[in-house]
């Protein structure tokens, strides 16, 4: 199916110039600029002479979106004919970055757009610059969904996301006196030249009110409320323009009038109140991470987008198939972590109660439609709702979920089930006040339950879903993470990927794999200096964007040692900060050693009430003024805080990395996916053995990565029992002496306290294990430097690292999970 040859295709990729074509491309350039203009004047309506240039980006983006309809249609013209199974992505975020660098190059469209825009005097990269970062996620697990958009259009999977427009992403973060500040993102406030308003398809959504049974002993549910659901459309374009799919967004609209009455009699507020609770729902992305936020609105969102996804879903598949018995042939719906997993409940209510199924018929096409993507293991994360909230705001859903649950119950009794185990896998959590489970529900729900890393989901078998995995055998498999490698090597980095096509040709850009022929290169002094060279750009750019934006100037020929990621306890940025003062205390004993110039570079954000991760923000800060004002070690060791990291942000710093720390508690990051990021760019890593670093390591060899600190099956019965970090500190004197200066002030003389706190809760209870790991951390740090001070072997890692990692593309990703979850035909 959909899988095409590329023989058809004549446009051209990015630097790669066609020169026997050159009157076509000459045309084509003509054209495009052409089309701009048009857009300039017809729809952004702008003079040229005066245009600013978010006028052109505005323009330049209109006229590629032209390009990109065509295909669209022809893609749901051929996926509706074929009669293909459509893949439904079910996720509350999509970290989606930029989109203007990504559709021009996957269209072969850069170089064309970089003349015809030169032709009016604008700049390409000044253009791309003017589109705001549409940041509708939190971290991995909305990046991880908006890498699987682009590869399932890439590799031609009939694909549609379904998520939430909110009105505001995540929150912007200012850096002010070392502190986090939020302050709302607006991307929306200029027009968001992508997005398609679908004003024609709506649905009106229920909450509240009452459940009645009608004469045929079918159950009705009266909602005391409906919000409707609009749908934008913003189409994602895969490589080489032969797949576009759709990113479909859904925005609350009141559907309550306003009451004129009120209005008119002065009762402004009064009057719009309940358009205004409605309209809430799409208003805020939740910043949390890795942790489940419990509030109404929040639940009032998963609903909101679960089940217009799933009217949309049915609709579309009566349209064109006409039976809904045939749903699960033609439709898979993946749910990306439990946020969806009301949908289960819904897709029931849907099918039983509106299209009049048996509960059996229902339930077995239920199970078919869906599988379910774990995240996260940590108890925080795990999502469940107390019934009273459940039971008055989806009063239907929660009758349903009960029958699932009595059913699920029945089935594991008549196997014997004790009542421990019952009461283990019902839906229902009794100890805690009556709360239904998500993440239970939705594996009932589910024909295929994954885990995102080897190790990740052999610990959902013996952890959160051993019993489960017992009663419910053989739907447990394991999808290692990806990344698309479109955004993450060819259009962050196009300076290296310009030296491996040139090296390696470039059949590379269609196939992965092919970076497996970088490998002999590894050794080569000429490749590797090549390879070195482009590093160092690399840095010198990135030194530039530091410099413009905390006015610290980074020097280009230290090591480059990145920690960038959302701020966490688990992901453990204090032990990094630490090795950071333990360098600085050994620095300044013996300033006159022969020390190799180092930088520490820290970007992330932590979420507003996580106070424990706002205080880490602060002391990376604060350590960071101390250090870098410091001149004993002036030239040798600074410190970099990068504001309100983002996917733009993370485009410019992984270039420009030569040592990426993934350094998380073992057992606690699922997988990881700036992990492979920063491999795939030939930085080497250091890590724990935790999510997707054990595959890594697995693939680079263990000579090409640093490993330290405690395996999960240490770590976990030692953060369970507990251990004694007092003693730890006692028995490493650098520790101590770390713990010591933060805990005295050394790091915040205007209050000394600051951190005292701080570091009385590690000796106290290190949940962490920061201590713990400590000394085998700076052990290998020790052999990083001892590395980095052999650049030939240094160099040799970093490009066995680019060339063993090609397995972490999300192509091969989307290949398991159609092959093994969505029984859909890939080639
Ligand atoms: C890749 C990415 C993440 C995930 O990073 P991890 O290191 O896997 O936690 C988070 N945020 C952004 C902006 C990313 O690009």
């Amino acid at each position: 199916m959909v899988c095409k040859g590329h023989g058809d295709v004549r446009r051209p990729w990015g630097f790669q110039r066609v020169t026997d074509d050159s009157v076509t491309v000459e045309a084509e350039v003509v054209a495009l600029r052409q089309a701009v203009l048009n857009k300039l004047m017809y729809e952004v309506g702008g003079r040229d002479e005066r245009a600013s240039p978010r006028d052109w980006f505005l323009a330049a983006t209109l006229a590629v979106r032209d390009r990109i309809v065509d295909r669209w249609r022809a893609s749901n013209d051929e996926a509706a004919a074929q009669g293909h199974k459509q893949v439904c992505y079910l996720s509350m975020e999509f970290l989606i970055g930029r989109l203007l660098s990504d559709a021009l190059g996957n269209l072969g469209l850069t170089d064309t757009m970089r003349q015809a825009l030169d032709g009016l005097g604008v700049e390409l990269e000044e253009t791309f610059a003017q589109e705001p970062d549409a940041a509708l996620g939190n971290g991995g697990l909305g990046r991880l969904a908006a890498c699987f958009m682009e590869s399932m259009a890439s590799i031609g999977v009939p694909a549609i996301g379904y998520g939430i427009r909110y009105e505001h992403g995540l929150f912007r973060q200012l850096i002010q006196d070392g502190r986090q500040r939020e302050v709302p993102e607006d991307w929306l406030s200029l027009g968001n030249p992508w997005e398609f308003e679908r004003a024609g398809i709506g649905y009106d959504i229920g909450f509240g009110g009452y459940v009645t049974a009608d004469g045929d002993a079918r159950m009705v549910w009266h909602p005391g409320e409906t919000v409707r659901a609009i749908a934008y459309d913003t189409p994602v374009v895969g490589w080489r323009g032969q797949w576009v799919n759709t990113l479909r967004l859904w925005s609350a609209r009141a559907t309550d009038p306003l009451h004129l009455d009120a209005f008119n009699s002065g009762d402004h507020v009064g009057a719009q109140a309940n358009r205004v609770r409605a309209e809430a729902i799409s208003r805020v992305l939740y910043p949390g991470d890795e942790s489940a936020a419990g509030q109404e609105l929040r639940l009032r969102q998963e609903y909101f987008f679960a089940s217009a996804s799933l009217h949309d879903l049915i609709r579309r598949h009566l349209r064109l198939h006409g039976d809904i018995l045939t749903l699960a042939e033609k439709t898979s719906v993946q749910l990306n972590d439990t946020h969806p997993a009301i949908g289960v409940a819904e897709l029931m209510r849907l099918l039983v109660d509106v299209h009049g199924l048996d509960w059996e018929q229902a339930w077995e096409i239920s199970r078919a439609t869906f599988s379910y993507t774990n995240h996260t293991l940590m108890p925080e994360a795990l999502e469940s709702w107390p019934v009273p909230l459940m039971e008055r705001l989806l009063p239907r859903n929660m009758q349903i979920i009960y029958l699932i649950n009595a059913r699920h119950l029945e089935a594991a009794r008549a196997h014997g089930a004790t009542d421990t185990q019952l009461s283990a896998i019902s839906l229902i959590d009794e100890q805690h006040g009556r709360r239904v489970r998500m993440g239970h529900l939705a594996f009932a729900g589910s024909h295929k339950i994954n885990g995102v890393s080897a190790l990740h989901t052999g610990l959902m078998k013996t952890t959160v879903f051993a019993e489960l995995d017992r009663a419910l055998p053989g739907r447990i498999c394991n999808k290692t993470n990806g990344i698309t490698f479109r955004r993450w090597l060819m259009r962050a980095n196009p300076a290296l990927t310009r030296l491996i096509v040139d090296t390696i040709g470039p059949r590379v850009l269609d196939d992965a794999e092919r970076l497996a022929d970088l490998a002999p290169h590894a050794r080569d002094a000429a490749f590797q200096q090549a390879f070195a060279r482009q590093r160092r750009t690399a840095k010198e750019h990135l030194a530039k964007v530091v410099r413009e934006r905390i006015g610290v100037t980074l020097n280009p020929d230290a090591l480059f040692d990145v920690q960038i990621k959302r701020i966490h306890e688990y992901k453990r940025q204090l032990l990094n900060i630490l090795h950071t003062v333990a360098l600085y205390n050994a620095m300044r004993a013996r300033p006159m050693a022969p020390w190799a110039p180092q930088v520490k570079i820290f970007a992330g954000k932590a979420a507003p009430s996580y106070h424990q991760a706002k205080l880490i923000i602060r002391l990376a800060n604060d350590v960071s003024r101390v250090i870098n004002s410091d001149p004993t070690v002036r030239g040798l060791l600074q410190v970099a805080f990068l504001p309100n990291y983002n996917v733009t942000l993370a485009e410019s710093i992984i270039p420009a990395a030569d040592l990426s720390e993934q350094i998380s508690t073992a057992g606690l990051e699922a997988s990881g996916t700036g992990n492979m990021k920063f491999a795939l760019n030939g930085a080497i890593t250091i890590g724990t053995l935790d999510g997707a670093n054990v595959e890594i390591s697995e693939r680079v060899g263990l000579e090409n990565i640093f490993i330290f600190g405690l395996k999960a099956h240490q770590a976990g019965p030692m953060r369970r029992d507990g251990f004694d970090a007092r003693a730890v500190v006692e028995a490493s004197p650098d520790l101590g002496a770390v713990l010591d200066a933060i805990s005295n002030g050394v790091f915040s003389p205007e209050e000394p306290d600051r951190y005292r706190g701080l570091v009385e809760g590690l000796l106290a209870h290190d949940h962490f294990l920061v201590t713990a790991d400590f000394d085998s951390y700076v052990a290998a740090q020790r052999q990083v430097m001892g590395r980095w001070a052999r650049p030939v072997e240094w160099w040799r890692s970093a490009v066995l690292n680019t060339a063993n990692v090609a397995w972490f593309s999300s192509d091969r990703t989307i290949r398991e999970y159609a092959d093994e979850v969505w029984d859909l035909p890939v080639r």
